[in-house]
């Protein structure tokens, strides 16, 4: 048997590489073959790090789910991974399995097959960072990252049982990260405790001369060292903590405001009255976004190419047929029909004024309040294929998570217990920029 402190850097990374190699959950859909040369004398040396699909790693399959880039291997490396490996010192453990271009809340809708939860195999793990979740939850990786455009970190999170953060937009580089919305899509981690999050976090922000959206923190990610709540404002937005919610989150969700109230914070009911039109904006401008972001994939450029057309334009139609998976396709259709001309201000222009009123909401709400806080899911991880023929239940899944997303503020997810013997998430949402606080405050309550 091997004992931690008996582990060097390099002995440490084939552990898990190991562990990797054998995973049962299908979280991976590539795993490092050896470990590189580790310099021991970066501050996350040999600390085997797993990346989503989505993010771009020269010369590795990035296939962001989908067979529309079955064995693209990129010529560079994203931003937030370059980070975390060549300035940090973490080792590129795998990438793992997503939803195809982040676009589901299950991880089934990848083309490499649906990762399983390892709290429950016959359960989904979350999406669409599922692969990253379920494997720090199943131990083949110490620390992952994913990304969330409307709940995606977060959720798999809490359908886990470990800590997701999304941070502010902005506060990490897109550059690299195969986009699906870009003006919501942002990188975070995914770990098994608070304080993990912060250092993860903490290697990965940063203003980016390649995304020019790219804004960093004001101040340093702090190590988290709080063990209290006094004086902390707790709101509570009747809108996303009550009618939709499963018993059993409720249930934990209370347990875990009456725990705040011990630590000596004040819990208040509030309202956020346009969040529960979230959804519908979400699903009005992400769709816009992606059909936008999704027309490269052409069959000429990137990854797979469908061979037998006779012309160019079969052969793009033919590519984009055969490579896109259902949920992509839906979007798209969705995005461009929202985009046309003559729906465009009905569907997208009100989406976009609906996505401004939330962000006022907040505004508002941070006047009386640290922080929101919510259930990250309305229920615990749901039976593989139960909600692949419905997108509407699927999409409800993303309730609680996306208003913050819209509104480009930070939130984090950490467990707060079981209901049906499975894991729920508690968020903490801050105004943008607070994450140093969000995770004093979540360390608290861990
Ligand atoms: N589940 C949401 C969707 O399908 C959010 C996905 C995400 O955050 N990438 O769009």
């Amino acid at each position: 048997a091997i004992r931690s402190g008996d582990l060097d850097a390099n002995e440490y990374f084939e552990f898990y590489r190991q562990r990797a190699a054998s995973d049962p959950y299908n979280s991976y859909t590539w795993v490092a073959e050896k470990a590189p040369e580790i310099d021991t004398r970066k501050p996350f040396a040999g600390v085997p790090i797993a990346i989503k699909d989505l993010f771009c790693t020269e010369g590795i399959p990035s296939q962001a789910g989908s067979k529309i880039l079955e064995d693209y291997r990129p010529p560079y490396t994203a931003t937030s991974v370059d980070r975390l490996t060549t300035h940090a010192g973490g080792t590129l453990l795998g990438k793992t399995n997503q939803d195809e271009f982040a676009m589901g809340s299950s991880t089934e809708n990848s083309a490499y097959g649906p990762t399983l939860n390892p709290w429950d195999t016959s359960r989904v793990p979350g999406g669409s960072s599922g692969g990253s979740a379920a494997v720090v939850a199943g131990a083949t990786a110490p620390w992952s990252i994913g990304t969330d455009t409307g709940g995606s970190i977060r959720q798999p999170a809490a359908l886990t049982g470990i800590v997701g953060l999304k941070p502010t937009y902005g506060a990490i580089s897109r550059y690299g990260m195969i986009a699906f919305a870009s003006s919501l899509d942002q990188a975070g981690p995914f770990t098994r405790d608070v304080t993990d999050s912060a250092m993860l976090l903490s290697a990965m922000v940063g203003a980016d001369p390649c995304d020019q959206t790219s804004l960093g923190l004001p101040e340093p990610v702090r190590i988290p060292t709080a063990n209290d709540l006094k004086g902390i404002r707790l709101g509570v937005p009747e809108e996303l903590a009550g009618e939709g919610i499963e018993d059993g989150v409720l249930k934990a969700f209370n347990d875990t405001l009456e725990l705040a109230k011990s630590l000596g914070a004040t819990v208040e009911t509030t309202h956020l009255p346009h969040a529960p039109h979230g959804l519908a904006a979400y699903y009005l401008i992400a769709p816009a976004e992606c059909s936008s972001n999704l027309a490269r994939y052409d069959g000429v450029r990137y990854g797979f190419r469908k061979s037998g057309a006779s012309t160019l334009i079969d052969m793009y139609t033919q590519t984009r047929e055969a490579g896109f998976g259902a949920e992509v396709k839906r979007r798209i259709m969705l995005g461009t029909y929202a985009l046309s001309s003559g729906y465009y201000d009905a569907y997208y222009g009100r989406a976009q004024k609906v996505r401004t009123l939330i962000s006022q909401d907040f505004k508002n709400a941070w006047d009386k309040f640290d922080f929101i806080v919510t259930p990250t899911a309305p229920g615990v991880a749901f039976e593989l294929g139960s909600k692949t023929a419905d997108p509407l239940a699927m999409y409800l899944n993303d309730f609680c998570t996306v208003p913050m997303s819209l509104a480009g503020i930070p939130a984090i997810s950490i467990p707060n217990g079981l209901s049906e013997g499975l894991p729920v998430g508690f968020q903490i949402a801050g105004p943008a920029f607070s994450e140093n606080r969000i995770l004093d405050a979540a360390l608290a309550l861990e």
